[in-house]
Parts: structure tokens; C-alpha cells; sequence
């Protein structure tokens, strides 16, 4: 080879070299923070429904996926490996504490959380309100493990990271990813036991689609995000309190309710029939409770509608709040911050409308 054509041969790979490593460096930094579930699952046959979920690490999940190198620069840790009926708020707080850190010292642009599904929206819904910045938090998961026929883990992932990582998904508050769809973290809610379309906002819709990593936001949510709220938290430590959900139906036993509200709580949530009705018997035993200083939120067992203040039940006499369109279970993540902070019960009532 003559020594012209071998210096242009070094100067076109020198380009490429040059190229690939501006291209890489363009690529968004997403944390992949791992909680277990189904997307770190795996079961023996591919047809079977048997499966465990929360086996493999994160290291397992990300390899699993090896096109995510192509739309961002990942770096992925283990935050626990849980079923997500495990979960508990010593992880949220973990996952809260390790996000903010993540974005205060600028290492990452956007963060990925892989979770289960059984609780998932009600991790995304802490992190609303106690993330401290604009930028993208996304959760994901899977219905299928990997080890099924046609899982949805591998293209969750992918979907979420492209989301994590795009401009638009800045300052929305915390998104769930799941088959194809984003959706905000105060509607998402999980409304399939089996389907990989599993999730919905019944409320509000989707806020987007991502088809392939291609994202696409036709609205965004109605509610503020906290990060500019009194529900940002610093890095705390210490327990949250202890805030009970009571399901309603026919025939309620009183007593139950009474000997719940005396086991050293500050709040409960009841989860009642209808706008959030509680029996006759019932309301006396929450209306004791409000006077001695438990805090009472009225939420609903229906899927669809808010629960109102002053329906049914004369909520401005007995100092209860209501959820508004929050599910019992979003509603006791609310109370349990608020409480955290010692808000009275009119500032605590406006964040349930607010956020
Ligand atoms: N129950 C398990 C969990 O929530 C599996 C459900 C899932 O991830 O789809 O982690």
C-alpha cells in the first residue's frame, strides 16, 4: 500500500473514531434503578404461567436489552429485588433519597426504575411528591417474564429509557411506561390482573405513546408536580407514619373500624361505597375518631369518579377530608407525607386537589 492511501485510510478511521465517540457522548445518561418484578423474572416453561418473579439483577435485566446502547449511555443499579407486593416505604425512601442525589450532582438525565406491577403506581405516585426536579423519572415493568413467549419486559425497558431520556418528558412529574403507553403517576393505575395492557388512566387517558423508542406526548397532566410544592422533601430519615386503608361494604362491622382507629394512629383512609360513604355506624366511629385528632380521608371503592366534599356526608362537621380522584391507595401515600409534615387538615384537603 503506498503511503498516501494509508495516511487517508488512518485519517477516515481517525473521522469515524472521532464520530462515534461525539455520537456516544450526545446520548442521554439514564440510571436504571432495580426493584425486582416480573422483568427480572423467569419461569421454567415459555407457555406455563408459572414463573418467580425478582430473580435475575439488574445487570441480567440490561443485558437483556442490548439496543438500549444505542439510545442512551446506562449505568444501572440494585435498589432491592422484590416482588413489588413486598414493597414497603423503606424502599421508597431509598429510591426518593438515591433519585434526588442522582440529579443534585448531576450524574444522571433521566432515570428508569424497573418495578413489579402489582404496586407500581404507588411507588410512581411517592416519587411525585418527593422528587425535586423537572427531570424524567419513568417507571416500568412487564406481565410476562422473560422467559415467556411474547414478554413485554424487553421493548418496556426500551420504551422507558427512550422516554427517560427525551426532552419532552421533562417537567411532567413522574411517568409509568408500560406497552406503548405513558401515563402520569397521580392517574395510572393497574386494571388487569394478566393482560399485558394491563394499565389505564381512567380518568385522564394516556399522556402518549412510545412505538419503538419514539416518543410522543399529545397532553400533559392537569396536576402540578412537586417539585415547586410543600411535599418536596429533603433527605429524610425515620419512619412515615403508619396510615390504615379500610375497604366499605354491606354489612361493615363497626367494632372493627373502632378497635382500628385506636391502634395508635394518626390517620386512615376509608375506602367507602359509593362517593366514599361510610354506614351509619361507621361515620360515628370516623366522626370520634376526626374529634380525638385522626386524620379521615374519604375515598372510594368505584373505579371511576372523585369522592366530593359535602355530598352524603357533611364532611365541614366532621373535619373529613376527601381524595378527590385519588384511589384509596394513592390517597394514604398523600395523608402519610402530609402527616410527615404536620399540615393541618384545610392544607392537606387543597394538596388532594392540587396534586
Ligand atoms: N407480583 C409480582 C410483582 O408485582 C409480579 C407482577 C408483575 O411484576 O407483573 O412484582
Amino acid at each position: 500500500m503506498n503511503k498516501s492511501l494509508l495516511t487517508r485510510c488512518f485519517f477516515v478511521l481517525y473521522l469515524l473514531t472521532i464520530t462515534c465517540l461525539a455520537t456516544a457522548a450526545e446520548l442521554p445518561e439514564i440510571s436504571i434503578l432495580a426493584t425486582g418484578g416480573t422483568i427480572a423474572g423467569s419461569g421454567a416453561s415459555a407457555t406455563g404461567s408459572a414463573y418467580k418473579a425478582a430473580v435475575n439483577p439488574v445487570d441480567k435485566v440490561i443485558s437483556a436489552v442490548p439496543q438500549l446502547e444505542q439510545i442512551a449511555r446506562i449505568r444501572g443499579e440494585q435498589i432491592c429485588n422484590i416482588s413489588s407486593q413486598d414493597m414497603k416505604p423503606e424502599y421508597w425512601l431509598k429510591l426518593a433519597a438515591r433519585i434526588n442525589q442522582l440529579f443534585r450532582l448531576n450524574l444522571a438525565d433521566g432515570v428508569v426504575i424497573t418495578h413489579g406491577t402489582d404496586t407500581l403506581e404507588e411507588t410512581a405516585w411517592f416519587l411525585n411528591l418527593t422528587i425535586a426536579y423537572d427531570k424524567p423519572v419513568v417507571l416500568t415493568g412487564s406481565m410476562r417474564p422473560g422467559s415467556a413467549l411474547s414478554a413485554d419486559g424487553a421493548m418496556n425497558l426500551y420504551n422507558a429509557v427512550a422516554v427517560a431520556g427525551a426532552r419532552e418528558a421533562r417537567n411532567k412529574g413522574v411517568l409509568v411506561v408500560m406497552n406503548d403507553r405513558i401515563y402520569s403517576a397521580r392517574g395510572v393505575r393497574k386494571c388487569d390482573t394478566i393482560n399485558p395492557a394491563a394499565f389505564d388512566d381512567r380518568e385522564n387517558g394516556a399522556l402518549g405513546r412510545v412505538n419503538y423508542g419514539k416518543v410522543s406526548f399529545n397532553t400533559r397532566p392537569d396536576k402540578k408536580h412537586t417539585y415547586q410544592s410543600l411535599v418536596k422533601l429533603p433527605l429524610f430519615a425515620g419512619k412515615l407514619p403508619e396510615v390504615p386503608i379500610i375497604y366499605g361494604y354491606a354489612g361493615i362491622d363497626p367494632q372493627m373500624v373502632e378497635t382500628i382507629c385506636q391502634s395508635n394512629i394518626r390517620g386512615i383512609v376509608y375506602a367507602g361505597v359509593g362517593n366514599g360513604n361510610p354506614s351509619e355506624e361507621v361515620l360515628n366511629v370516623l366522626a370520634k375518631a376526626s374529634a380525638v385528632g385522626i386524620t379521615v380521608v374519604r375515598a372510594t371503592r368505584v373505579p371511576d369518579g372523585p369522592v366530593t366534599l359535602d355530598a352524603e356526608v357533611d364532611d365541614a362537621k366532621y373535619g373529613f377530608i376527601v381524595s378527590d380522584s385519588l384511589t384509596p391507595q394513592k390517597a394514604r401515600i398523600l395523608l402519610m407525607l402530609a402527616l410527615h409534615k404536620d399540615l393541618d387538615r384545610s392544607e392537606i384537603q387543597r394538596l388532594y386537589f392540587e396534586y
